[in-house]
């Protein structure tokens, strides 16, 4: 994981360093203090969530302390006692589900996805579409698995050649 975030900290200073428009874009999460790249309009913000999972995490407790709050009001409990009268009736036969339209499963989450999205449409100037990030990402990974398999390919030769 250390890893994985000096990579993305060498990778962010490279685009920050190619693209100094974007610095005023740079900006650190509040909860984990890592920094990333906000859009123009929250430019300056010191108050934001990273894409990571604490923006998610954030907006995940602030819904259920809403939902929370509600149910606490008076309102909100004699909704719930209705709820729950009309849950024990006996529910009515129901037709079978119409086929789900079909899923298509992203190979990464979809919060890291959106802020790809976002940074790789700034540094290019134009609307990047998902399918083309999903492109790129396929074609890094892909790099990155084939220097991988050369590194590994490496070792096994000199461990042939010198064996320990
Ligand atoms: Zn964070």
């Amino acid at each position: 994981m250390a890893e994985l975030v000096l990579a993305y900290y060498v990778l962010l200073r490279s685009i920050v360093r190619a693209h100094p428009e974007l610095r005023r874009c740079r900006t650190r999460c509040r909860h984990c203090r890592i920094f990333f790249l906000t859009h123009p309009r929250n430019a300056g913000r010191r108050d934001l969530g990273c894409p990571f999972g604490c923006q998610e995490a954030h907006r995940r407790r602030q819904s259920s302390a809403r939902s929370t709050a509600y149910y606490q009001d008076e309102e909100g409990k004699q909704k719930k006692r209705q709820q729950n009268a009309k849950r024990r009736q006996p529910a009515a036969p129901k037709a079978p589900p119409p086929n789900p339209p079909p899923k298509t499963s992203l190979p990464w989450p979809r919060p890291i996805l959106d802020y790809l999205l976002m940074v790789t449409s700034l540094i290019e100037a134009r609307a990047v579409s998902l399918v083309e990030l999903l492109e790129m990402l396929r074609r890094v990974v892909r790099q990155h698995s084939m220097a991988r398999t050369r590194r590994i390919d490496q070792i096994i030769a000199r461990l042939h050649e010198h064996p320990p």
